[in-house]
């Protein structure tokens, strides 16, 4: 796993953080609801509204599903989440390393589902970009997806 880690692009990043946080999970539904409550969880130092907590578990749970029906469609495969607090931001990216995504501007267009089979209503980005306040999207075929979501806390 960590040789699959260490092939996968780095991403810079120009700002230093306050505090770090980072969790490696198997791609299985049983951790979705994991992944939500300590993104959470590791907010509540920045006293988000019930409001925000609320946005940003959403999000969180619509990034983690995807990894797990798109990234790697039913197999086996490991979920990284990292989140970083700087001043009043939050970032979270969850990142998989599955198949990627072709055309990342198509599959963010609302309502664009590669598997309508499923019921799938493909809504899953526009409901992290409604949500968050910055959503980047990073996709490598057969390398695998990062997601990188900012949440500004409006309270102290
Ligand atoms: P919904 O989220 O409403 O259940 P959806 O997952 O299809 O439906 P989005 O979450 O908006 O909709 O994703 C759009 C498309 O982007 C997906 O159908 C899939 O093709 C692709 N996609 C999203 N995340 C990943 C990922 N982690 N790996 C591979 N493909 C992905
Ligand atoms: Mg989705």
């Amino acid at each position: 796993m960590m040789k699959q880690c260490e092939k996968y692009n780095k991403i810079e990043r120009d700002t230093d953080y306050q505090d770090e946080m980072e969790i490696l999970f198997d791609a299985k539904s049983e951790n979705e609801n994991f992944a939500r409550v300590v993104a959470a969880a590791f907010c509540t130092r920045c006293n988000p509204t019930m409001e925000e907590i609320s946005d940003i578990k959403t999000a969180v749970s619509e990034a983690v599903t995807n990894c797990i029906v798109h990234g790697y469609a039913g197999t086996t495969g490991k979920v990284h989440m990292h989140c970083f607090l700087e001043e009043h931001i939050l970032t979270i990216e969850i990142k998989d390393y599955g198949v990627g995504i072709d055309n990342v501007e198509r599959a963010m267009q609302p309502m664009y589902t590669s598997k309508p089979e499923l019921e799938r209503s493909g809504m899953g980005f526009s409901f992290m970009e409604a949500f968050m306040d910055e959503l980047q999207v990073i996709s490598k075929k057969n390398i695998g997806t990062t997601v990188i979501m900012k949440k500004r806390f409006c309270a102290e």
